[in-house]
């Protein structure tokens, strides 16, 4: 059997080019679109990004010489996924044209993710979440990813909830440039400076892991019962979202036995070797300064959750610090990781 066909909408932004560059010589996918705005529509994907591609490896042959087209299924024939980075302000009703043209839709923008069909997958938390899809009306599925500040958090709260059960989570968090886009925050706000605030992240901070740890009872997602209370930073780091976690438990436990569940910790997508699958979900660091984006971003690919500090907490239970790279495990990677899966799993129809 040959590849599955997939297009990436939002091809010129930040998560967009790292799709391009995750998906060279992807084992199940081969790129056959590209989609952007009107603004780039017709032109080639190698001179649109002629001063914007801002990763560092090459952009890869396959990409360069593609025509970009815009974001509809009739530009866009023959795909039976596509991977969305588009902006929210045309996320919503782009990717719901895609799905109602029979095309699977795995979507990195907040647009679905409060839909009550709609899965936040997490590949290694909650796949089980997958059987809501079967309450989607449309022809084509939609997954989303989940807000990439609470990617990595998500992971490690996942086994303590099983084990322990949550009362609460108190996050702060201190977030790279590249998660507001490109060119997004100006040199001149964010250099030798702190931003404490960003434009909705404490709402989505606050609401998703809740769904993304949910059960799903009656063919829906039963959010898990726990309040988080966030405080999102912008900070100068251009890659890498580091997250200082308290939480509180519902039964008692040590340092040492949380940190044996996080060494062990794995999911289904270890178990079926999906291609991106890192072979350590959450790495704990014992030196006493780690997680450092500088330092640990690239831990697994950029797939591994790598977490540290962990020690008792007067307040909460335990506190600890995670970091996870924004547009790899909190954007492409994830939602190519979540396309592997549903691959395998045999939720994707391919004509
Ligand atoms: P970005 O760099 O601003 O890229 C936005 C993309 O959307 C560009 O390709 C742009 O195309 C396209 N676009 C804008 N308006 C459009 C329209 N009217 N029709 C079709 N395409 C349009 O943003 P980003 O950081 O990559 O983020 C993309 C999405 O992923 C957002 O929803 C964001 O919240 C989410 N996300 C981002 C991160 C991160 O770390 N950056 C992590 C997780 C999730 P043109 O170049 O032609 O304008």
């Amino acid at each position: 059997m040959g590849k599955v066909k997939v297009g990436v909408l939002g091809a010129t932004g930040s998560v967009g080019q790292r799709f391009i560059q995750l998906l060279e010589n992807h084992e199940y996918f081969e790129v056959v679109a590209l989609g952007a705005s009107d603004k780039s529509a017709g032109n080639l994907y190698k001179d649109v990004m002629k001063s914007r591609w801002k990763v560092s490896s090459k952009i890869p042959d396959y990409a360069a010489n593609m025509k970009i087209t815009r974001c509809t299924p009739k530009e866009t024939p023959g795909v039976d996924l596509v991977f969305s980075g588009l902006d929210s302000d045309v996320a919503g009703e782009v990717e719901t044209e895609y799905a109602q043209a029979g095309v699977m839709v795995i979507s990195n923008s907040k647009n679905h993710r409060t839909d009550k069909d709609v899965p936040i997958l997490s590949a290694e938390v909650n796949s089980e979440q997958l059987k809501v899809l079967e309450a989607q009306k449309t022809k084509g599925k939609i997954i989303t990813n989940s807000n990439c500040t609470i990617m990595g958090v998500t992971i490690t709260l996942k086994p303590l909830l099983d084990a322990y059960g949550i009362e609460s989570v108190f996050i702060v968090s201190m977030q790279a440039i590249s998660g507001a886009g490109y060119p997004g925050v100006p040199s001149l706000d964010i250099l030798g400076n702190v931003v404490p605030h960003i434009g909705g992240e404490e709402e989505k901070v606050e609401m998703e892991p809740q769904k993304c740890l949910g059960k799903v009872s009656g063919g829906k997602i039963v959010p898990a019962n726990f309040k988080i209370s966030a405080h999102c930073n912008r900070v100068p780091v251009i890659d890498g979202h580091t997250v200082c976690v308290s939480v509180k438990l519902k039964k008692k436990t040590t340092v040492e036995k949380i940190k044996k569940l996080w060494a062990e910790f794995s999911g289904e997508p270890q178990k079926l070797k999906l291609p991106s699958a890192p072979l350590q979900v959450i790495d704990y660091r014992e030196e006493i300064d780690r997680p450092q984006p500088r330092l640990d971003l690239m831990n697994g690919n950029g797939m591994t959750t790598t977490v540290g500090r962990l020690r008792p907490d007067p307040l909460f239970d335990f506190k600890y610090v995670v970091l996870s790279h924004n547009t790899i495990r909190g954007a492409a990677g994830a939602a190519i990781l979540n396309a592997e899966l549903v691959y395998k799993k045999g939720y994707l129809r391919v004509k």
